[in-house]
């Protein structure tokens, strides 16, 4: 476990430039004053703000089925009401203990741990496209908290600010903002989410955010094209913003742990049919490990990545009809 000294935040906010955000300190800061409007464009001191706050010890690693796991969706669904996003419809009916955004499913019949995805829509016309995030991570273990700022307050912090930068912008397709739970515990979260999905629409592309913040190198990965190779030339067509790379792979069946097809949460969607493009970096040494924290992300080339990423929804948007 470790926290983060007043003199190393100040240092991480000069670094990261998230000078705003740090600076107001707290749980939310920055981003609680903000209200429901057009935005030019996503806002990485907001985005940052965000990981620096879930990959605090306060939400304790995010751990499926715990006191954590329900303040981690207090977070979130706070600043979804103020998104101008709005909840997904239920498939099913819900507890009344929860709010409009969050679904309880089955997380499958070997556990007991309560699940809880968060789904938020931007309304739009014809098919829709699902943006994810897993919100969950691994806990205490060991009396260790592991944080997983990368894995993965980095998408979900991202996801919550795309949600409100879209709902400013709103396109042509429905856009679904879907925070899965218990992505750690066997992709149960968008398992379930596919199996019964939110609203209504057919679903045909799947963007996944998992581990979008930390590379040296600056190296993000767009995986799946190998299957969708469709998706590619929308992919290319988009600028890269100086701060990072994109790079192509990780798909190639038969290359073990190398093929990210089946690791993360565009897995079900992959199953079944739906087109998906996986977004996430190298695996590090953070990996998995307690000192997955917020003082060892890449500012800058995450910010980078929040600067791409509605780049790459706006180009599907309009240039991929997967409908036809
Ligand atoms: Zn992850």
């Amino acid at each position: 476990m470790r926290r983060i000294s007043p003199f190393e935040l100040l240092a991480i906010c000069f670094l990261s430039a998230a000078v705003t955000a740090c600076g107001t300190g707290g749980d939310g800061g920055a981003a609680e004053a903000d209200e429901v409007a057009a935005v030019a464009e996503l806002d990485a001191d907001r985005m940052l703000e965000h990981v620096r706050e879930l990959a605090s010890d306060r939400y304790e690693g995010r751990l499926t089925g715990t006191p954590a796991a329900e303040r981690t969706r207090r977070y979130l669904t706070r600043h979804l009401d103020k998104s101008g996003a709005v909840p997904c419809m239920p498939s099913r009916p819900q507890p009344d203990s929860l709010s409009a955004w969050e679904h309880m499913a089955s997380a499958g019949e070997d556990t007991d741990a309560a699940l809880v995805n968060i789904l938020a829509v931007v309304p739009g016309e014809g098919p829709r496209i699902v943006v994810s995030a897993h919100y969950d991570h691994l806990g205490v273990r060991g009396g260790e908290v592991y944080n997983g700022a990368d894995d993965n307050a980095s998408g979900t912090a991202l996801l919550l600010e795309l949600a409100r930068y879209v709902a400013g912008n709103p396109l042509g397709h429905e856009v679904v903002f879907a925070f899965f739970d218990y992505e750690e515990g066997g992709l149960r979260g968008s398992r379930a989410f596919v199996e019964a999905p939110c609203g209504e629409g057919e679903i045909v592309l799947n963007i996944n955010l998992d581990m979008v913040s930390r590379s040296e190198e600056g190296v993000l990965f767009a995986s799946g094209t190998r299957h969708w190779p469709e998706l590619r030339p929308v992919l290319e067509s988009v600028d890269v913003p100086d701060g990072m790379h994109l790079e192509y792979g990780h798909d190639e069946p038969g290359t073990g742990s190398d093929d990210w097809t089946f690791a993360s949460d565009h897995a079900p969607f992959h199953r079944a049919g739906i087109p998906f493009v996986y977004f996430g970096v190298e695996d590090h040494d953070g990996y998995h490990d307690p000192s997955d924290d917020f003082e060892h992300i890449t500012p800058a080339f995450y910010r980078a990545v929040g600067a791409f990423i509605p780049r790459v929804l706006e180009a599907f948007d309009s240039e991929f009809d997967a409908a036809q």
